[in-house]
C-alpha cells in the first residue's frame, strides 16, 4: 500500500487528540491512541468506529482535559 505523502500529512485522528497519522502494513495508524483505521481503494477510512482499536483497547475516549 502506498499513499501520497501530502495527503498523509493532512490526515489526522478524529479521536480528541487530532494526531497525525503514520502509514503501516494494515493501513493508517494513529500516533497518539494508535488506533488502525484501513484504506480502501486507495482513500483512508479514517471513521474511530470503523478504526482497529491501538494496544491500549480504547478508541475515540474523550480527554477529560
Ligand atoms: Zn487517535
Amino acid at each position: 500500500m502506498s499513499l501520497d505523502p501530502t495527503l498523509l500529512d493532512v490526515l489526522a485522528c478524529p479521536c480528541p487528540k487530532h494526531a497525525p497519522v503514520t502509514e503501516v502494513a494494515d493501513g493508517l495508524q494513529c500516533t497518539a491512541c494508535e488506533a488502525v483505521f484501513s484504506v480502501r481503494d486507495g482513500i483512508p477510512v479514517m471513521l474511530l468506529d470503523q478504526a482497529t482499536p491501538g494496544p491500549s483497547g480504547v478508541v475515540g475516549v474523550a480527554d477529560p482535559s
